[in-house]
């Protein structure tokens, strides 16, 4: 990530050593967080269930000497009992649309897990930070989304499971830190992809390039008009290691405006695999958003935050 000068932009690769707590470690971001705390010194307890995460993630820092893994269901309790935690980081909840086959699981994670996440700092006088996400705006009336949009979300559609877990989450967040003084960060992410995303997940940048890896027509859903934003992994990495270092509480979005439809992803797709690429047409799902785009002047001006990475070849 650039910055506009060079002064240095406090983040956890300057800070002192921390013991942290990631949930969600075995999943995508999760699995950069880790790799990200270990090789600045920092010491790193992860905690997963694989309902969507993977083996071979937890299998990358197992060997670490600063890497400790507990196989639990966060929602359930958080069977942590070692030395005084700096962090909780809640990260675990099924993420990609595959949500939609664990819809309790993923409203479970979203409560019960982000309060026993909270519970859990609020003892270790540590800071929480939550994981939340765009699909709190849902289907946007407001473009692009700002912090102080409030979103338009059907509250028992088919996404409802993850968009209000996560707007819970939310609303328990604040009010821990408010009424408990728990020093707390919130942020929204926007579609964010890298290496470690699991290839049957779902979203569209793993569909699109393992369909055409494997030659196939891309699936275009509607007519292809909806847009959306990508964010490199890294990019997201950097805006969170920053954000622990800031004194701010309310949500931060977190995400790479440059802003696509699925139509011209097709076309990057084709172009960084080569050769003709065929796509065919279904029906749009429900409740799927028309248009994603973070507004992020806020994180621009209160962290630096600048992602570097473009998506496409250009
Ligand atoms: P992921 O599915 O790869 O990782 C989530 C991890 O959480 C998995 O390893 C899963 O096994 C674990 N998990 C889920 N429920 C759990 C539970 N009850 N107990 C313990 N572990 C549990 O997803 P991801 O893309 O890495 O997403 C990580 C976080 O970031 C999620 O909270 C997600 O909502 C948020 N997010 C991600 C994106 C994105 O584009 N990747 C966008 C918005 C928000």
């Amino acid at each position: 990530m650039t910055t506009p000068d060079s002064q240095p932009v406090p983040s956890t690769a300057t800070s002192d050593p921390l013991r942290i707590l990631i949930t969600g470690s075995a999943g995508f971001v999760g699995s950069h967080l880790v790799e990200r705390f270990l090789n600045e010194g920092h010491t790193v307890i992860g905690v997963d269930n694989y309902i969507s995460g993977q083996v071979s993630n937890t299998e990358l820092f197992l060997e670490h000497p600063r890497f400790t893994f507990i196989e639990a269901d966060v929602s359930h309790g958080i069977p942590y009992e070692g030395e005084k935690l700096d962090w909780v980081m809640h990260f675990a909840s099924p993420a990609s649309p595959h949500y939609q086959q664990f819809p309790v699981e993923t409203l479970m994670v979203g409560a019960q897990g982000t309060q026993n996440g909270l519970e859990l700092a609020h003892a270790h006088g540590a800071g929480f930070f939550l994981a939340s996400t765009s699909e709190v705006y849902g289907d946007p009336h407001v473009h692009p989304q700002p912090e102080t949009y409030w979103g338009n979300v059907n509250p028992i559609g088919v996404r409802s499971c993850y968009d209000e877990a996560k707007r819970y989450a939310e609303a328990i967040t604040m009010a821990y830190h408010r009424s408990r003084g728990v020093n707390t960060r919130i942020i929204r992410i926007f579609n964010t992809y890298g290496p470690r995303m699991r290839p049957d997940d779902g979203r569209v940048i793993t569909n699109f390039v393992h369909q055409a890896l494997r030659g196939e027509p891309l699936t275009v859903y509607g007519d292809g008009s909806q847009t959306r934003s990508f964010q490199y992994i890294d990019d997201l990495v950097e805006g969170i290691s920053r954000l622990m270092m800031a004194q701010y509480h309310e949500p931060v979005n977190l995400g790479n405006p440059d802003e696509f439809t699925m139509l011209e992803l097709v076309n990057e797709i084709t172009l960084i695999a080569g050769r003709q690429v065929s796509k065919k047409f279904e029906r749009l799902p429900l409740d799927d958003p028309k248009m994603r785009n973070p507004d992020i002047i806020l994180s621009s001006n209160l962290i630096q935050f600048k992602p570097s990475t473009p998506l496409g070849l250009a």
